[in-house]
């Protein structure tokens, strides 16, 4: 069987480069595919392979005591979900590009809060507290928590804008979530920049949480990897999105045929073959020029 893995961790690394080149060397010899991020403020990776790559790969990884308490969210897949292996150094790990410093504690960042607390506030109705989602618009398009309050953002480092358009609640309970947790980390911590008073963050986010309570998330998660998304609930799948082409419930998200526009879009299985893939009439023209 095969697993993907998904963690992070926030750590002055001295060496991301020599960091670099250690990572490449063990998911190599355990032949694991998938993305790792390197800075000096620390490490964000998502990998696939075989159980047992995967347990290796963990092991040697907690061996280093930067890495000891890593938590890893995982999930069983039938094959790899990335096509190959990539380990970037780059200037952050997720890229909001406001100068946070949150490794050292100079900029603070919204306080953890467990899968029970967070279930407690999604069943209350307080309408002091605010529940944020700090994913993109297409992330949360196909999937959410109830009463969450989504930015139409395409990327993260638009999220600053979005902090200004709820600026009036500045003085509320912010309680905000990610897939996994990374971008909260950073989110949160600019929230209290800009002058936020009670700012929490969904502790290791939704994948975590859907251990303990999956039926609280509408639709399907997105993952950045070949399934796009899951859902993490089998028992309840409610389907939130819908086709862009004839707006009936789908849960499918789909690439283009066009491959200048490659827009990703919520298509039904009717229309992918009416459109022929594509998400306009004006890509359907020009893939049918070529063809
Ligand atoms: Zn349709
Ligand atoms: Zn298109």
């Amino acid at each position: 069987m095969k697993r993907v893995i998904l963690f992070y961790k926030y750590i002055h690394i001295a060496h991301p480069l020599a960091l670099r080149s250690s990572q490449m060397k063990l998911a190599k010899r355990l032949s694991l595919k998938g993305r790792v991020i390197i800075s000096s403020e620390g490490l964000n990776a998502t990998l696939s392979g075989e159980d047992k790559d995967i347990e290796e790969y963990k092991r040697e990884l907690t061996l280093n005591e930067n890495f000891s308490d890593i938590i890893f969210k995982e999930a069983s897949v039938k094959e790899d979900v990335f096509p190959k292996l990539s380990i970037k150094v780059r200037k952050e790990i997720v890229s909001l590009n406001q100068n946070l410093d949150i490794v050292s504690g100079k900029n603070k960042k919204g306080q953890y809060i467990s899968p029970d607390d967070f279930h407690n506030i999604i069943q209350n109705n307080d309408e002091e507290v605010l529940i944020v989602d700090a994913r993109n618009n297409y992330e949360s398009a196909i999937g959410r928590f109830k009463k969450a309050i989504t930015p139409d953002i395409d990327n993260f480092r638009d999220f600053p804008k979005f902090i200004n358009d709820i600026k009036k609640y500045r003085d509320k309970k912010i309680v905000m979530y990610c897939t996994g947790g990374v971008r909260c980390e950073k989110a949160s911590s600019l929230l209290i920049k800009k002058g936020f008073k009670n700012v929490y963050q969904l502790k290791e986010g939704i994948l975590n949480y859907a251990k303990y309570y999956p039926e609280d998330f509408e639709g399907k998660c997105y993952v950045f990897d070949s399934r796009i998304a899951v859902y993490l609930d089998n028992k309840n799948r409610t389907i939130i999105s819908k086709c862009k082409h004839c707006g009936e419930d789908s849960d499918i998200y789909i690439n283009c045929a066009n491959k200048k526009c490659n827009l990703q879009f919520i298509c039904c299985n009717k229309c992918e073959k009416k459109f022929k893939h594509s998400c306009s009439n004006r890509c359907m023209e020009i893939i049918s020029v070529k063809a």
